[in-house]
């Protein structure tokens, strides 16, 4: 039981989110734990398979839709949202080069994990100073929590048709972050919808991932492919894949809400390495221990150098026939793993076709 009535909890619910936007979160919402609904999407999507190899998500049970396991005394889910949109962004660019490297914006700086908890963590401590001790635990992009129904709930946008969240006045370029606490704070609404008869998303996703409006189907998503995958890439997905090498926003950069987006002005998640404008082959030239001194503190690391080098060669399999390009994979394939060396041989196989075909036309 709170020893606080509900004056107070209405109180301290404004100043958490005056506290909140001073840690530089953009938006905070509070919400209950009932899970329900989202469990039971969840549970279909895992019996029909749509989540491919990404049993984390579904490895924790029932802890995932009832938070008041995952953390006991659990009553309220501060949800938080942080932009992560680099300035200057020329990401349309970029992704109409086959050259060039696509990289999702939010892994071109620092990861957020570190940083954004750091904050939650903060978050917590002003609010101990204010009430004394109470019950919390900080969660950002945990496998556990179901953060983008949470956040809906929070009021904090609505799930897309893409299934991202998306925010009326600020797109859906953020971070989402979740603070679990015992206090019954009062609740924030959920906002309506605004997808209407839009379906930019949809039909943009170059692998046909969105299988319907609100559903993703994840062994189709290009994210999944070269961030979650580490087998083989799917061959008939492999030319649909354009320059991505990791992760995608083909959906979030149709979408129109998106025109609302500001910048973040979070200098951590500012492009590090050139990696918002560079080339494939600068990228595919990176041996493990460049790749590891290059891609420390970035979310991209975790994918480990034979993901990365895997990628690339789809990308180059994608790009142009040009003798530089040939000769780097042909000169790669050596010292390559053998699951590597396979998507290297396609792409090699790939720009014979077209170099090929380019002689027949003449
Ligand atoms: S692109 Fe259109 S349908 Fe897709 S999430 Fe944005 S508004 Fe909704």
């Amino acid at each position: 039981m709170s020893r606080l009535d509900a004056k107070e909890l209405a109180a301290l619910a404004i100043s958490i989110k005056d506290w909140s936007a001073a840690l530089g979160f953009q938006q905070t919402g509070i919400t209950d734990t009932d899970l329900r609904l989202a469990g039971e999407r969840l549970e279909k999507s895992v019996a029909e398979g749509r989540l491919g190899d990404m049993d984390y998500m579904w490895k924790h049970g029932s802890k995932r839709f009832q938070p008041e396991e995952l953390v006991p005394g659990t009553v309220r889910i501060i949800s938080v949202r942080m932009d992560y949109l680099p300035p200057q962004d020329d990401a349309e660019t970029v992704r109409r080069d086959p050259a060039s490297a696509f990289i999702s914006r939010y892994a071109l700086g620092r990861d957020y994990h570190k940083l954004m908890r750091k904050r939650l963590q903060q978050l917590a401590v002003r609010i101990r100073e204010e009430i004394g001790e109470f019950g919390y635990r900080a969660f950002v992009d945990s496998a556990p929590v179901l953060e983008k129904p949470l956040a809906v709930k929070a009021g904090l946008g609505w799930m897309g048709k893409h299934t991202n969240i998306i925010n009326r006045h600020a797109g859906s370029w953020f971070f989402l972050g979740e603070l679990y606490t015992d206090l019954p704070l009062p609740l924030d609404n959920p906002v309506s919808t605004h997808c209407g008869s839009c379906n930019a998303c949809i039909d943009i996703c170059p692998t046909r991932a969105i299988v319907a409006p609100y559903q993703l189907d994840a062994r189709r998503c290009i994210s999944y492919l070269t961030i979650e995958l580490s087998g083989p890439i799917p061959e008939p997905l492999r030319p649909l894949m354009g320059n991505h090498i990791y992760g995608c926003d083909d959906c979030m950069m149709a979408c129109p809400w998106n025109r609302f987006a500001a910048p973040t002005p979070e200098t951590d998640f500012l492009p590090r390495q050139g990696l918002d404008q560079a080339s494939l082959l600068e990228l595919f030239s990176w041996d493990e221990s460049a790749f590891l001194k290059r891609t420390e503190g970035s979310p991209i690391r975790r994918i480990g150098h034979e993901r990365w080098q895997r990628n690339i060669a789809v990308a180059l399999g994608n790009s142009r026939p040009q003798p530089e390009v040939i000769s780097a994979l042909r000169r790669t394939r050596p010292r390559a793993s053998a699951l590597v060396k396979e998507h290297i041989d396609w792409a090699l196989n790939q720009l014979g076709k077209q170099k090929n075909a380019k002689g027949q036309r003449g």
